[in-house]
């Protein structure tokens, strides 16, 4: 079985979305695992909205922090508790439960920890997501200061939302390295391109 057309693979890498023509052939396309979120995903308004999420991720001034593995570190970055102190389990899956990124420094971080969200518009998230307390409280830090560019960004909010759930191939991208400047332009460009078709589809 082949899926026809053009394929755009949308997936999540260090907790933005990033987006990739996929060959057709490819071996996991042509076999179908079913997913609980697999129809919701894949709805016009959930594709649309996915895209438009690449795109800002695209434009961007900064790029988003590098994740720390969930194997590289056994402790909270914040409070150095292990992740498994709140839990009677100290098993590795329940471990792995227990860890989250911070979306603004890449750290692990437990969820006491981690209960607050902000967007950061620096790395092209315009929604709320979640960052760790010492990093949530050097945002409010910046944004108490009047002139922060920060200030702007926060108030500003934005409606798109994270439809899309992350994607669990993510991980096969993780060795994607920095593209040349010119090579991520013209993949811009089709993303452009394809978010301003879906706007008109809509519009008809
Ligand atoms: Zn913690
Ligand atoms: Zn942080």
């Amino acid at each position: 079985m082949f899926v026809p057309g053009k394929v755009i693979h949308v997936y999540s890498h260090r907790g933005v979305y990033k987006a990739a023509y996929v060959p057709r052939t490819f071996k996991e396309l042509r076999r179908i695992s079913l997913a609980g979120n697999m129809l919701s995903n894949h709805t016009a308004k959930s594709y649309f909205e996915g895209l438009l999420e690449v795109q800002t991720v695209r434009d961007a001034q900064e790029s988003p922090p590098t994740w720390t593995a969930y194997d590289e570190d056994d402790t909270c970055c914040c409070c150095a508790n292990r992740f498994t102190w709140a839990s009677t389990s100290d098993s590795e899956a329940q471990e792995a439960r227990d860890k989250h990124n911070c979306r603004s420094c890449g750290g692990l971080t437990c969820d006491p920890c981690s209960r607050n969200r902000v967007p950061i518009s620096s790395i092209g998230l315009t929604v709320p997501v979640r960052v760790c307390d010492r990093c949530y409280n050097d945002i409010l830090g910046g944004v108490s200061a009047a002139s922060s560019p920060m200030t702007s960004s926060l108030l500003a909010g934005d409606e798109v939302e994270r439809s899309l759930s992350d994607c669990s191939s993510a991980s096969v991208h993780e060795e994607e390295k920095e593209k040349p400047e010119r090579r991520r332009q013209k993949r811009s460009v089709v993303v452009d391109d394809l978010v301003s078709q879906m706007r008109s589809s809509a519009l008809t």
